[in-house]
């Protein structure tokens, strides 16, 4: 189990505990710093900060924003940046709506396959998280129309299926400089999912700013991690690392801490994120 983890989500996007049982859990496996990285949304880290300060653990403020490169989807972490800047909380607004909207397209392209599920409904799914397709697979599952919600990925929710909506574009360009405007630094997340030439992605992305690579993610093997750690070393990028927790479900899904992050490169991390952002802790402002 590693000492920190710096890549969660909660039920403030999609993930499927609260703010404060994925503090809990990660303090019970031995966690001592970790990110609360919800998608476009900060909405759930005073509940983590107050969980955190509770059982002693450090609390970096953390979110995962959705980019577009082409046809890839990229992800990148923001860390460390003010939490309550207002240019920040407006954009999250931005991203949200935006899924909220692809949600309404998909639900009418259903609908034109004979599967009448209501937006309000998926919305209800949702919560207080930020409503996405795996609502969409869950309000699919409760009418019948699909038995799981992989099923409901696999048949008509997923890349390239008949309801597959793309979000509004936002480059990775721009989400790296917002968080910079705001005193943070970005990591490429999970670069493999980014699919095809992903080596040459992260170069461009370095190029615009991109300060950190994911290292140490969940499932990855030594061979991976290995590459990683290379590729990091050359374009002179961080190391982080994280469990991409968002429950257990899936073959490649990890608990919180159990990644292959070693406890000196986890130190190392800290100290680039007390070097480089503005908070590098939730609440401590420089
Ligand atoms: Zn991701
Ligand atoms: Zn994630």
């Amino acid at each position: 189990m590693a000492i920190g983890d710096f890549h969660l989500h909660s039920t403030a996007s999609d993930g499927v505990q609260r703010p404060t049982w994925v503090v809990e859990r990660a303090a019970a496996n031995g966690v001592r710093v970790l990110a609360l990285t919800d998608h476009d949304t900060t909405e759930g880290l005073p509940e983590a900060a107050a969980a955190a300060a509770r059982l002693g653990l450090r609390l970096i403020p953390g979110v995962e924003v959705s980019t577009d490169l082409g046809p890839a989807d990229v992800h990148l972490l923001g860390f460390g940046f003010d939490p309550e800047a207002r240019e920040l909380q407006e954009f999250f607004r931005w991203q949200r709506e935006g899924r909220r909207t692809r949600v309404e397209k998909i639900v009418s392209i259903l609908r034109e396959h004979g599967m009448v599920i209501e937006t309000q409904r998926v919305l209800e799914i949702a919560g207080e998280a930020t409503v996405g397709r795996p609502h969409v697979a869950r309000a699919l599952v409760e009418k019948g129309y699909v038995a799981s919600v992989k099923e409901a990925f696999d048949l008509w929710l997923g890349n390239g299926k008949p309801a597959d909506v793309n979000r509004e574009k936002l480059s990775p360009e721009d989400a790296i400089a917002m968080v910079h405007r705001h005193g943070g630094v970005v990591v490429i997340a999970h670069p493999v999912f980014i699919g095809g030439e992903y080596v040459e992605t992260v170069r461009q992305l370095t190029a615009w700013g991109a300060d950190g690579l994911e290292t140490y993610y969940k499932h990855y093997g030594p061979e991976l991690v290995t590459a990683h750690e290379a590729l990091a070393g050359e374009l002179g990028l961080a190391r982080s690392g994280g469990s991409d927790y968002h429950g257990l479900g899936n073959p490649d899904d990890r608990d919180i801490g159990d990644i292959p992050f070693p406890d000196e490169r986890v130190e190392e991390f800290v100290r680039f994120l007390e070097d480089r952002c503005a908070v590098p802790e939730y609440g401590v402002k420089r």
